[in-house]
């Protein structure tokens, strides 16, 4: 197993996956718990808010570990769902900006 499959694994074993589901509009927030940050991963955008990512598509269009884990902890089904009401959804996004 090399460096980066040892990561993707480590994440969708320790359940550091999670799916933040707004009801009733079904909008779907989806994060990495980080060692010391949260990340915010968009899969179909294929957006991580992470440095790694950052630099990774600067230097050679590569992106961080953070995505490759959120497909395969959906294929899997290896995440956790954490159900929000619509109404929490602008006071999430602001709490969440200021963690990245
Ligand atoms: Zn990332």
């Amino acid at each position: 197993m090399n460096q980066k499959s040892k990561k993707i694994h480590d994440i969708i074993f320790q359940n550091r996956v999670k799916l933040h589901l707004f009801e009733t509009s079904q909008r779907k927030i989806w994060t990495i718990v980080g060692k010391e940050k949260e990340h915010w991963i968009d899969p179909e955008l294929n957006f991580c808010s992470c440095s790694g990512y950052y630099f990774g598509m600067l230097k050679n269009k590569k992106p961080c570990y953070h995505i490759e884990s959120i497909h395969i902890a959906k294929q899997e089904k290896k995440f956790e769902t954490i159900k929000f009401f619509d109404e929490e959804y602008n006071s999430f996004i602001t709490g969440l900006l200021a963690e990245l």
